[in-house]
């Protein structure tokens, strides 16, 4: 377990289907629904040959008083600070959102170490997606599918310098 490794990004991206597939289990629920993670989850992630601990977070929300969107927050950002690298996910089919801004912008300023990731890049669809996620200056969005396990060894490239 060489690095903490927090996978952020605001509800319905797919964060917790990226990290049952870093775990190998369906630890975490995934659901249409946005903000069905509620609570920080944590396993033992393994990509290739790397081990890290991952933590599944509840999505980034945007409101600040004692909501469960307020305690949601609260949770992400003590998985920010716990973790040695943050996996910022976006929705490439969705395009980026003001919410994807708004919790860039935190990131930016309290992660230790920030990857950016285009989700949902299955097949054409994310191109638009992805193109738009260059303007978060977080640099070069990788394009992953976490559903269909495309950029996964992309993914590997990035994370395995911080093992
Ligand atoms: P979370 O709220 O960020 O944890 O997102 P979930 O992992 O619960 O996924 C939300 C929805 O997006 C579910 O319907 C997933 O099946 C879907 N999803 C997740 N990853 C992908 C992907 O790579 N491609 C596509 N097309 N859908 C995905
Ligand atoms: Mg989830």
């Amino acid at each position: 377990m060489s690095f903490t490794l927090a996978i952020v990004g605001r509800p319905n991206v797919g964060k917790s289907t990226l990290f049952n597939r870093l775990v190998g289990k369906k630890l975490a629920l995934v659901d249409d629904q946005p903000g069905v993670t509620r609570d920080l989850r944590e396993g033992a992630g393994r990509l290739g040959d790397l081990r890290f601990v991952v933590i599944d977070s509840a999505g980034l929300e945007m409101a600040e008083d004692d909501s469960l969107q307020g305690r949601m927050r609260r949770l992400t950002e003590r998985a920010v600070d716990e973790a040695d690298v943050c996996l910022f996910v976006i929705d490439a089919r969705a395009g980026l959102t003001a919410a994807d801004e708004y919790f860039a912008d935190i990131l930016r300023r309290r992660a230790r170490h920030v990857i950016l990731a285009a989700n949902k890049s299955e097949g054409r669809a994310g191109e638009a997606g992805a193109m738009e996620a260059y303007a978060l200056g977080l640099g070069e969005p990788l394009r992953i599918s976490a559903e269909h396990g495309e950029g996964m060894d992309d993914l590997y490239r990035v994370l395995m310098p911080l093992a």
